[in-house]
């Protein structure tokens, strides 16, 4: 596995399990902040059978709904109770990431942080040596399949001509803080809310150890237009999303503007996620929208599964992998009918190109 994010921990436990020696070269040197802590209901069935669900209650806060004010100026909450898979959860991510790790291990993964993949060359007559770089230091590991978990970066489908392929320019600029000490009720709120501005949107949720995270979403080429790259354009932007300023101020938080993050946050896809003893899983393969929350659960279920399609391929069976770029192709139809019909629901800002671009 190259990295060590959900998709390529939960291969690398799934391949351990079935019996094989998963290596996972994560570049980081350690577990490290991600942007999005929020993980749905609908991803506990694979948090079970990765046997996660533990592990996340000590990284991690129950969440019993979502908010949002969109289409309309009322927020309208979306209860979990009144589905069939339970709560979801909020996370600490550098916790989660440790938990990943930690279960990795548990499983019997060998797991190398510190590890950055930098090339690979084709071994004959089949798998890859990967190149990588420890402590400023070359290393070269021989592997029969390469699975490429990397992230956004999709490092290694590139090395091999793969291109990414992106929907939109959405970015994300995060900021984080500590709630005030007499403001305890409203962190108590376990709900992610989200709300639509003219510009784009909003979300924030309340975290592990009395944290709050605030998240402007817009393109990245309207990031100057708006302001949102100056802490006080940033921080008046909130100005247009009541619902979130008023969370905001019942908390007391004290944001660090000048210390918020840009992410990318663009939808998108590999022109190709298989090829010879190679496959791509998690954003490397395909990145979703955070409108929809659905990275991580996506990225653990297409792990898990990716790992059966690893044994089966080594096994001989020939269209192993293919099947692995069906399961990919269906997740990402099936995401993009949803996020369009999502956008559609927002019409209160026609002239705005952020979206008109999301309406075409
Ligand atoms: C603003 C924003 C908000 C989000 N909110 C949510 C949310 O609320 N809920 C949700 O489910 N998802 C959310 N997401 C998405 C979610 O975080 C990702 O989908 C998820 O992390 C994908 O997991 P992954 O393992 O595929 O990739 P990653 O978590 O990105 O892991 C990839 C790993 O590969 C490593 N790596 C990269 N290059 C190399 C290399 N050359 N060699 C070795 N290692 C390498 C990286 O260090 C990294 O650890 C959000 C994303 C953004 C941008």
């Amino acid at each position: 596995m190259v990295g060590g994010g959900p998709a390529g921990a939960a291969t690398a436990i799934s391949l351990a399990r079935l019996g094989l020696r998963p290596i996972v070269l994560e570049a980081a040197s350690g577990p490290r902040w991600k942007a999005g802590e929020s993980i749905p209901p609908t991803a506990n069935p694979v948090l079970d059978r990765l046997g996660l669900t533990s592990r996340l209650s000590q990284a991690g806060l129950r969440s019993y709904g979502n908010k949002s004010v969109w289409g309309s100026a009322a927020a309208v909450e979306q209860d979990f109770v009144f589905g069939t898979a339970g709560a979801g959860w909020r996370v600490d991510r550098i916790r989660f990431e440790k938990e990943l790790a930690s279960a990795a291990g548990a499983a019997g993964v060998d797991w190398r942080y510190g590890a950055r993949v930098v090339g690979c060359s084709r071994r004959r007559p089949r798998g890859w040596t990967l190149h990588a770089v420890i402590d400023s230091k070359p290393s070269s590991y021989e592997v029969d399949v390469v699975v490429d978990a990397s992230g956004r970066a999709a490092r290694v489908a590139r090395l091999l001509g793969a291109r990414r392929i992106r929907y939109d320019r959405l970015v994300g600029v995060l900021t984080y803080g500590s709630i005030g000490s007499g403001s305890a009720r409203a962190g108590a709120d376990s709900t992610t809310l989200v709300e639509a501005v003219g510009n784009g949107w909003w979300y924030s949720l309340f975290l592990p150890a009395g944290r709050l995270v605030v998240a402007f979403m817009t393109d990245a080429d309207l990031l100057d237009r708006t302001g949102a790259r100056r802490p006080e354009g940033l921080a008046s932007l909130l100005d247009e999303a009541p619902a979130t300023q008023s969370r905001v101020l019942a908390a007391d938080a004290d944001l660090a503007w000048s210390r918020a993050q840009i992410r990318p946050a663009h939808s998108g896809r590999l022109s190709a996620v298989y090829g010879a003893d190679w496959l791509a899983v998690g954003d490397a393969a395909v990145a979703f929208d955070p409108l929809a929350s659905y990275g991580i659960a996506a990225a653990l279920g297409e792990g898990h599964y990716a790992a059966a399609a690893v044994a089966d391929h080594l096994a001989g069976r020939p269209d192993a992998l293919f099947d692995h770029a069906q399961l990919i192709d269906r997740t990402l139809a099936h995401y993009l009918i949803l996020c369009h019909d999502r956008y559609g629901l927002e019409r209160k800002w026609p002239e705005s190109a952020f979206w008109r671009r999301r309406h075409r």
